[in-house]
């Protein structure tokens, strides 16, 4: 390898600083990833899903349910209504004992008309009452089912904080080793690296290694490699094919 000259020029310290910012941006960039990522996370939203729609549907079944409830009682209403009237009616039969047949007559046809009536009342309730009960069953699936959710929600929801601040607290420190570092390039380097890593998928430099260019892993041709090879240490050398700034392994001081 055709390593040039002068020992140290500032750019070949430049380079590998540039390197260096560019594999913190990378685990950066992996941490932010894996903290979107977490299955954990995934599983909670589906589980908030599902209890939305669960609610949804317990909503409707307790409208239901309620609505059923509401003609129970009226119905009770009416039933109550009849037996006082009957009993009324039976009142009057036992005081008008001895008074003319045609009146007692009238009577014990409204009070066997009311027995008709009070059988149909009851018959509907009985109708409410087995309309209710799957009801209710099924209301309380909803809840058991929505009970074990919230504990898995809770469960879920501590693991993903606490994975959270494990990435977060990695996050700071990596954050404040990238600011040093990148405090340390050239101002014109590192806004050509900004600039290429914001277009190129979040790498902007990359190793050339051997012959291949470590950021799109395609292969240089011979002589572009001779070509960088020979230029001076403090050049600016872009990937061919990416775009991307190459740094070349005699500037990394054995890499
Ligand atoms: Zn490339």
């Amino acid at each position: 390898m055709s390593d040039p000259v002068e020992p140290g020029p500032p750019a070949e310290g430049a380079f590998a600083v540039l390197l260096g910012v560019q594999d913190l941006d990378t685990a950066i960039a992996q941490h932010q990833h894996r903290k979107a990522a977490l299955p954990e996370r995934k599983e909670l939203e589906d589980l908030a899903r599902r209890v939305a729609a669960l609610r949804r549907q317990a909503a409707q079944l307790t409208e239901q349910r309620d609505a059923l409830a509401t003609r129970l009682s009226h119905l009770e209403e009416q039933s109550d209504a009849v037996v006082a009237r009957r009993r009324t009616l039976e009142d009057r039969l036992y005081a008008a004992r001895g008074a003319a047949g045609r009146d007692l007559q009238a009577i014990e046809t409204e009070v066997a008309q009311l027995a008709g009536r009070l059988e149909q009342l009851e018959e509907d309730e009985l109708a409410v009452l087995e309309e209710q009960e799957p009801l209710e069953a099924e209301l309380a699936r909803h809840e058991s089912e929505l009970a074990g959710m919230a504990d898995r929600s809770a469960e879920l929801t501590a693991a993903v904080s606490g994975i959270d601040a494990d990435i977060d607290r990695d996050l700071v420190g990596l954050a404040e080793r990238r600011r040093r570092e990148a405090a340390r390039l050239p101002e014109a380097l590192a806004e050509r690296y900004e600039d290429l890593r914001s277009r190129l998928g979040g790498t902007g430099a990359a190793r050339l290694v051997g012959d291949r260019c470590d950021g799109c892993h395609l292969t240089l041709p011979a002589m572009e490699v001779d070509r960088i090879r020979h230029l001076a240490p403090d050049a600016v050398v872009t990937c061919d094919q990416c775009g991307r700034i190459l740094v070349r392994g005699s500037l990394l001081g054995g890499t």
